[in-house]
């Protein structure tokens, strides 16, 4: 048998995260690490995954214009029983998330979704997953293989670019069934063009805050930081609709890592440090005292963020010019 380890994500970034950790594993079995594009032959692209880690990318070169997880599966399916893969990470994307389960139950494998940390323990791949909405973790291992495994973004650092690293390049159509759904439609969702996964600086606002145009106190500050990222938890992309949701951060919302976080009128509920608790440095502004969020801040503000937020502004202004 062998061990060879898999990585696949729709979403390039994604898939040079996963490329990290699967090179860490496929070091450790002495074995290649192999990726999978699906859909346009893209040797651009192919290059890029070999400088991030990657030693073999495949390219199924069939005509497929939008995700649909059967005539994915069906591909990766073929790559596996090819190439004897038998560790596979896979993006934990909406995307990826359908098509690992399709493809667990394809290939009779198990299937441990949304891994904190991947790695080996008695020669078994043993995975950590954060359960009871963050108050766990829970150390889950297969005892059989093939092992599909599922990372959401942000878990994983990318490995440093080196446009010196060789790998092999595979083009192939794959013979697959086409499936028999259709899409009729594809439409862009809504967004305000924030990206608040990859900001380096994010200020970000809670129920703190009495009103919409509040906000504002937040955008100066960000401003003035040149992090011009603003997130939010819950309640105010949820619940008041005050930002759209690409601003929601937290376990339902989108998972952060900036250089500094500032929470501002934020609770520190444990659904919204499970977004944003690998940031670099967490500063939180609330009025109270025993607030949760001063437990997983580096540094605390007590008062109101209407006090604080101009003041910390000006401050910093003066101190930038
Ligand atoms: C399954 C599930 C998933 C969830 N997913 C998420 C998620 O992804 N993201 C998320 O954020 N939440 C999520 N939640 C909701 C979460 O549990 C909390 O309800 C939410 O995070 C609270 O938002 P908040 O801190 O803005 O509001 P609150 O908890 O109401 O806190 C407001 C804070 O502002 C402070 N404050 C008030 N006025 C001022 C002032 N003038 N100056 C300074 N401080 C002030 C208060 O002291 C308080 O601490 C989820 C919940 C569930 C059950």
């Amino acid at each position: 048998m062998i061990y060879m380890v898999l990585v696949f994500s729709d979403n390039r970034n994604l898939n040079i995260e996963l490329l990290s950790k699967g090179s860490e594993l496929a070091k450790e079995l002495g074995e290649k690490l192999t990726t999978i594009i699906i859909g346009k032959s893209d040797e651009e692209l192919a290059n890029e995954y070999i400088a991030f880690g990657a030693e073999e990318v495949y390219i199924a070169e069939n005509e497929i214009e939008f995700f649909k997880s059967e005539e994915f599966s069906d591909i990766i399916e073929k790559i596996i029983n090819e190439t004897n893969n038998n560790y596979i990470l896979i993006g934990s994307n909406k995307n990826g998330k359908e098509l690992a389960s399709r493809l667990a139950g394809k290939i009779d494998a198990g299937c441990i979704i949304d891994c904190s940390n991947i790695y080996f323990k008695d020669k078994k791949i043993t995975a950590e997953r954060t359960v009871y909405s963050g108050n766990a973790i829970s150390i889950e291992q297969f005892n059989s293989l093939p092992a599909i495994l599922t990372v959401s973004s942000k878990v994983f650092d990318p490995l440093k670019k080196d446009e010196k690293n060789k790998g092999n390049i595979v083009k192939k159509k794959y013979d697959i069934e086409k499936s028999s759904s259709k899409i009729i439609n594809v439409k862009e969702m809504q967004s305000e063009s924030v990206n608040v996964e990859d900001a380096e600086i994010i200020v970000s606002c809670g129920r703190g805050f009495k009103n919409k145009e509040d906000i504002k106190y937040a955008n100066e500050l960000a401003d003035t930081l040149k992090g011009k990222t603003i997130g939010c938890s819950r309640p105010i992309a949820a619940d008041l609709k005050w930002l759209s949701e690409d601003h929601w951060i937290g376990l339902s919302g989108h998972k952060v890592k900036p250089k500094l976080y500032i929470a501002a009128g934020i609770s520190g509920q444990i659904q919204h440090i499970a977004g944003m608790r690998d940031s670099g440095i967490i500063v939180a502004i609330n009025k109270d005292p025993e607030a949760l969020i001063f437990k997983s801040a580096d540094y605390g503000i007590v008062g109101d963020l209407y006090e604080v937020l101009p003041k910390l502004a000006t401050a910093l202004k003066n101190k930038i010019s």
